[in-house]
């Protein structure tokens, strides 16, 4: 985003695409679409269900915003930090559009990040800044790159201290609110705007705290959402837990939006050490070892794992960690299978008898 900004573009995020397409619940419509031409139901939905809509030329910014289709992209650029699906699915539109895909792959499954790792991926900065400056013939301007990279950070200072209002009991925000507040920091990073957008709302979370205001009234319970979102189901899931009076305090997925390792003097190794230690980037170790400092910081009382059929790549239940939370450390958990926008993959009663009954064992506790 950084490099991008700093070379003039407008950037454009298919992901945030995606997730506006499972929000309005229109996502079955398209994936068979990106199914038809190829694309496996078993990927990330947020690919399929993007791709679909192109393929159908259909868009929710044009009820949004008026916008009646996707802009077409000169470059692509993509940081397979996440996964690989990203990468097919930048490359899909490429070809579509017959643009460059530049990509950055740092080293995956990292225990710590070393100096090694970011020597590797600042390289692939280098390289991929060298190909922007000959595709557009013009060089890059270290002084823009260096304030949009003091923009991300302060936007993701600003960001954190937002999240981290959370810490109070009872808390003034749920993780459904930032699903919603969370978009600037992801499509907006390096611009002024994000600051701006962030100072009023920690101002106002600041107001609350003052006045006392929680998120849920009468908080009892406060749980930890371990991964995606379930677009399609954001407001029938955040009224039930009001109804149970259980606050979700946070979640790994609006943490993984914090970059406060960009440094604006060394610009090129500080994104690249930011980028290469996201949660979703590292080890299994790692990953518990972040979740168990968030559970009590946050004073969670359990942890929901939602895990999501078609996002693998973030989904934490798979290799025993829901188990090792509850055996080794005492933590309550259930997981929801689910998924971020393919609605077949989730079922309502399913989940909204599995969370009462999760209550419930909180309440034994
Ligand atoms: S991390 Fe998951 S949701 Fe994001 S692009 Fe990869 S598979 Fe899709």
């Amino acid at each position: 985003m950084e490099v991008l900004v700093a070379f003039g573009f407008k950037v454009y995020f298919p992901e945030n695409h995606s997730a506006l397409i499972g929000a309005r619940k229109i996502a079955d419509d398209y994936i068979p679409v990106a199914n038809a031409v190829g694309y496996s139901p078993e990927i990330c939905s947020y690919l399929t269900s993007d791709i679909g809509a192109y393929l159908r030329n259909e868009t929710p910014l044009k009820d949004a915003y008026g916008v009646s289709s996707i802009p077409k992209p000169d470059v692509l650029a993509v940081n397979t930090n996440q996964c690989r699906d990203l990468y097919e699915w930048f490359s899909f539109f490429g070809r579509r559009f017959d643009a460059p895909v530049f990509s950055i792959h740092p080293p995956k499954y990292l225990d710590e990040v070393e100096e090694h790792h970011v020597d590797d991926v600042a390289v692939q900065y280098e390289d991929m800044i060298a190909r922007l400056e000959k595709m557009t013939g013009e060089r890059l301007d270290e002084a823009k790159l260096k304030e949009a990279v003091a923009l991300s950070l302060e936007a993701t200072e600003l960001w954190k201290g937002f999240l981290d209002t959370a810490v109070h009991v009872p808390s003034p925000l749920t993780f459904f609110d930032g699903t919603i507040h969370m978009a600037p920091i992801v499509v907006m990073r390096g611009l002024q705007i994000a600051v701006d957008y962030y100072k009023q709302l920690k101002a106002e979370m600041d107001e609350r705290l003052e006045n006392g205001i929680a998120a849920v009234d009468d908080e009892r319970f406060r749980i930890y959402w371990e991964g995606m979102p379930v677009w399609g189901r954001l407001r029938k899931l955040s009224e039930q837990f009001v109804d149970l009076r259980a606050c979700l305090v946070a979640s790994t997925y609006c943490n993984s939006w914090i970059f406060d390792d960009m440094m604006p003097d060394d610009p090129i190794r500080s994104m690249a050490l930011a980028y290469t230690k996201v949660f979703v980037n590292r080890s299994e170790p790692a990953k518990e070892r972040y979740i168990l400092d968030e559970i009590k910081r946050f004073k969670a009382d359990g942890i929901i794992f939602h895990d999501a059929r078609t996002c693998p790549a973030n989904s934490n239940a798979s290799y025993g960690m829901p188990a090792r939370m509850m055996e080794d450390h005492g933590i309550p958990t259930l997981t929801l299978d689910g998924d971020l926008n393919d609605l077949r993959c989730w079922s309502d009663e399913q989940a909204t008898t599995n969370i009462e009954a999760f209550i419930e064992q909180l309440e034994e506790r």
